[in-house]
């Protein structure tokens, strides 16, 4: 397992690497933020950013999408996938938004959570992009990052992930080393055929190691 100072000093490599790592979903708002976190769900951000700006345009707030109907919905982002479920999540979203609190998106991650469709990462990629409030979302990148570079045990829980870095890393960090690790699974760790030749990281990476051994 990667030391305290070993997985600083990766996030640090990678934050070289990957300067300008950020989120690259495109919203005005924090409410339209939601949304367009909720559509992500296994598609791509490119994917979501084709269909907010007519989803936003048609349903600008809570109140419009709580009162549109699914059909409505559905026509809007039926080219992302699982769009018929995520139709019923944002309208029961922006209905329970506009019921419980104000039609104002809360930064709280007890009651971000409260709302449907709404799970620990989203919450988490809510309050760290719209609010700028330090949290530490999982996604399948840093899930495989972290595992790989032996930062996380392999059998580690999404959970699991999510305490041992914000253990590992200063509050400050939380944000940007999501958006690193992103950037670094998404560009370099790839799933596939990660790039270990030319890793940074080889040194202190045994599976890279492994990989490069038996190749
Ligand atoms: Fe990923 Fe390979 Fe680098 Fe390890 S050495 S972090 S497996 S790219």
């Amino acid at each position: 397992m990667l030391t305290k100072k070993q997985t600083r000093l990766a996030i640090a490599i990678m934050g070289k690497m990957f300067p300008d790592a950020k989120p690259s979903l495109v919203a005005q708002t924090p409410f339209q933020y939601l949304i367009a976190v909720l559509l992500s769900a296994q598609a791509t951000d490119i994917s979501v950013n084709k269909v907010t700006p007519k989803l936003f345009s048609d349903f600008p707030d809570p109140q419009t999408m709580a009162a549109a109907s699914e059909a409505a919905l559905r026509q809007d982002i039926h080219s992302i996938g699982l769009y018929r479920n995520k139709a019923k999540h944002m309208k029961a979203a922006s209905q329970a938004l506009v019921e419980n609190f104000g039609g104002v998106v809360p930064k709280r991650r007890q009651d971000l959570v409260t709302l449907p469709g709404v799970g620990r990462k989203t919450a988490a990629v809510v309050l760290a992009d719209a609010f700028n409030i330090p949290a530490f979302a999982v996604d399948t990148h840093v899930t495989r990052v972290t595992k790989r570079l032996q930062i996380v045990a392999a059998d580690a829980s999404v959970l699991q992930i999510e305490q041992r870095m914000t253990h590992l890393l200063p509050k400050k960090l939380w944000v940007a080393a999501h958006h690193r690790l992103i950037y670094f699974g998404r560009y370099h760790c790839l799933a596939r055929a990660p790039k270990c030749l030319q890793c940074p990281l080889l040194s202190i990476c045994a599976d890279g190691q492994q990989r490069l051994a038996v190749h």
